[in-house]
């Protein structure tokens, strides 16, 4: 194993330049197209070996023991799975959305808590590609592309997660610094992140619209003021490290505020439509996990005297779960594409997100049910696939919330067809 990784760490930056070259030829293709260029699915293949041969094996032990996965975080780091969104320029691989969701999907495949901590560096890094100046992005991005370190997306509270607009901690500017005070939850990587995107209210004025009521910030993570909470112990996705923080008196320079004063909600909420796709694709991972480890086992569990995928009652559940995916899915590309092509793919975004987080949970549910009393067994992997699911529905814009932005989108396109 070791000498396979050399090998391909020897590959990646050749292998990196020539894909980058390839993609960028796959899109100028005309037409709908379903072909992945090579190096995509080389891409994908180095992920896939990853998931299989490192993450597999040791899911159960993050899952039970919710340590956070710094062995898995380290080589996912060398093998560059992990930052694929930082621009070049920084030290990145600048790679697309499209590029990551076929990455994601297999990571999440081996152990969705892992993938989600992976993940929540390109949550907490996206405000900082989307609407840094160059120094901010020569400083933050710059060293997660030097060492395996982590961020955090701060926005949620206590108090608030859905109603994003209600968030309750305050910035005050003192001089040439912002004063930053509030609690936030829920934070994933919290524990471990070397800096923070924080979204904070900076006019107290009830009346100020939400676009102009809040600023989003970059923080050093040891900056004094700063409380980290305990670990949580969450339903699933374990490994992944998730926690509340306190901001007291938190003293930030000016210069570390994302944009300008006041437009804090629009970058908070615009990093969205690139990174719902992933999430979306770690969905389809546990999804298809769920696919594979119940049709595997329906060929081997005999009732009646015969496997029970001979019963149709079972190959229908199967065969459910394989539209779910593969409807999913391809919701997931969509949203990809359309943001890689430079388009406004909100709609999409929130569909794949909505769908995917909706077939992984329906999935997760059926394979536990093939397994019958062995599903709901933790010796058996489809119990953990079941507690992992459910996470989809909520982070990231709950089921809820995307419904409400979709039927926002649809109504006002509606509208103006009218
Ligand atoms: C494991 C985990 C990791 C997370 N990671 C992060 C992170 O890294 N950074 C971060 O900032 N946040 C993070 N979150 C927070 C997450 O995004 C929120 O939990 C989520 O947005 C829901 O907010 P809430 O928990 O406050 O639920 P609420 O907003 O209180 O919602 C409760 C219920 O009401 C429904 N609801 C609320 N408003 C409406 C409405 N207008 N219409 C219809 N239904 C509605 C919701 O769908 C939900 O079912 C994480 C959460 C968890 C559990």
């Amino acid at each position: 194993m070791a000498s396979l990784f050399s090998q391909i760490i020897r590959r990646k930056c050749h292998f990196l330049k020539q894909y980058v070259r390839h993609s960028s030829a796959a899109a100028a293709s005309p037409g709908l197209n379903f072909t992945f260029t090579e190096q995509q699915e080389e891409f994908r293949q180095l992920a896939r070996k990853f998931a299989q041969e490192e993450m597999i094996p040791v899911a159960p032990h993050y899952d039970k023991t919710g340590e956070y996965p710094w062995p898995i975080i380290h080589k996912a780091f060398e093998l560059g799975l992990i930052n694929t969104h930082i621009p070049e320029k920084y030290g990145g691989l600048n790679l697309g959305i499209l590029d990551a969701c076929l990455m994601t999907e297999e990571l999440a495949y081996a152990c969705s808590g892992m993938q989600t901590a992976i993940e929540a560096n390109s949550l907490g890094q996206m405000p900082v590609i989307l609407s840094g100046n160059d120094e901010q992005k020569k400083k933050y991005l710059g060293r997660m592309t030097e060492e395996p370190l982590m961020c955090a997306y701060c926005v949620t509270e206590p108090g608030a997660g859905s109603d994003v607009a209600g968030i309750k901690t305050r910035a005050v500017k003192k001089g040439n610094n912002y004063v930053i005070n509030g609690q936030k939850m829920w934070i994933t990587n919290g524990g471990v992140a070397n800096w923070y995107f924080l979204l904070a209210r900076s006019d107290p004025d009830p009346k100020c619209s939400a676009g102009k009521a809040f600023t989003g910030f970059i923080i050093d993570a040891d900056s004094p003021g700063i409380t980290i909470g305990r670990k949580e112990w969450n339903m699933g996705q374990r490994a992944s490290d998730t926690r509340g923080i306190t901001f007291e008196d938190v003293v930030v320079p000016a210069e570390n505020v994302l944009g300008a004063e006041g437009i804090g909600f629009k970058i908070a909420m615009g990093a969205f439509d690139k990174t719902r796709p992933p999430v979306a694709a770690g969905a389809c991972g546990l999804a298809q996990r769920a696919l594979d480890e119940a049709t595997k086992y329906s060929f081997e569990r005999k009732t009646m005297g015969k496997p029970i995928c001979t019963h149709q009652a079972v190959a229908f559940m199967l065969a459910d779960m394989a539209i779910g995916i593969e409807s999913a899915r391809l919701a997931m590309y969509k949203a990809a594409w359309e943001i890689d092509a430079g388009k406004r793919n909100t709609y999409f975004a929130s569909i794949a997100k909505c769908l995917a987080g909706d077939v992984a949970n329906k999935c997760a549910a059926d394979a536990v049910q093939i397994f019958g009393g062995n599903g709901f067994n933790s010796d058996y992997p489809v119990e953990k696939l079941m507690r992992d699911a459910k996470i989809y529905q909520i982070y990231e814009g709950t089921a809820q919330i995307q419904r409400l932005i979709i039927s926002r989108e649809h109504l006002t396109k509606a509208k103006e067809n009218m």
